[in-house]
């Protein structure tokens, strides 16, 4: 029965100290969610793109989603075909939706990165040797994006709080105050180079289009709830808790993400090439059984 291996987040002293040391990203440039005022839905797709936000819409992009997380269906849209319009001028085909998150990802580093990988807002970014691994082999299903760096912390090694110093029931931690904490970078250039590595399979957009049924639709503002017949979550999460997956599931690329199980899936050959030349430290591995279709 052939194998997959499944790769996904894990943090070496839990989350407080991957967001201390490893700092935390995010997606400057998206696209607000929306509210119509004719369906009454609040929605927005948290979709990444596999295109760059074009340099003249960064500015105006970030500012709106600063401004409001979510804007009426009537003035988001005008926004989102003015946008459109000019993200077409670079890739034809791209199209944009409310919540969509454009390249490239922000990542706010404070300290020197303990591994190679990364999962970070649904984004998992790499060091350079592992887009090297992956392109040296030829191994599909990857695309890669700059990641933006920008450094923070401001505390001198000595100030450093460490995790079990703080209660985290009793004291109200916020991040920036994490951030701040953690040991400073001397130089950004130190940290190496990082890309952001995204699946070019969509488990969820197959999920919906093959096994989803429509429930509701609005024609003004183009909102479309998918629903799963409820034997179909039965079964996913019955896969999900004895780690298999059906080979319907299982598309032709070496590297890809899927609806039932968190993180990265890949055939073994790609595990043992990244295990060899990586850090992994920051992954959590496991073995997948692919299975007949039931
Ligand atoms: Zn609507």
């Amino acid at each position: 029965m052939a194998t997959l291996i499944q790769l996904h987040k894990t943090h070496m002293g839990g989350d407080f100290r991957d967001f201390f040391i490893n700092g935390s990203a995010t997606y400057d440039y998206r696209i607000p969610g929306t509210n119509c005022s004719k369906c009454g839905e609040m929605w927005a797709y948290r979709q990444i793109t596999t295109f760059e936000c074009p340099d003249e819409i960064r500015e105006e992009m970030a500012d709106i989603v600063e401004a409001k997380p979510n804007k009426p269906w009537e003035e988001l849209s005008v926004f989102i075909s003015k946008w459109e319009r000019k993200v077409i001028e670079y890739y034809p085909k791209a199209r944009l939706l409310p919540g969509f998150r454009l390249q490239p990802i922000k990542w706010d580093i404070p300290s020197y990165p303990e591994s190679d990988v990364y999962f970070k807002m649904g984004s998992v970014i790499v060091r350079d040797n592992a887009k090297q691994v992956i392109e040296k082999n030829r191994f599909t299903g990857l695309c890669f994006f700059s990641v933006l760096l920008r450094q923070v912390g401001e505390l001198k090694e000595s100030e450093i709080i460490l995790e079990d110093e703080i209660d985290m029931e009793e004291d109200v931690i916020e991040p920036c105050d994490l951030l701040a904490a953690a040991p400073k970078l001397d130089d950004l250039n130190d940290v190496g180079i990082f890309f952001n590595a995204i699946t070019e399979f969509d488990a969820y957009r197959d999920i919906k289009e093959k096994e989803s049924r429509v429930t509701k639709a609005c024609d003004f503002c183009g909102y479309v709830r998918y629903d799963l017949p409820q034997e179909r979550q039965e079964e996913y999460e019955y896969y999900k808790l004895n780690k298999f997956i059906p080979e319907k599931y299982v598309p032709d690329y070496d590297i890809f993400d899927s609806h039932i199980h968190r993180g990265w899936l890949m055939r073994p050959e790609v595990y043992e090439a990244l295990k060899t030349e990586c850090d992994l430290r920051n992954c959590e591995v496991h073995e997948i059984k692919v299975v007949k279709n039931p």
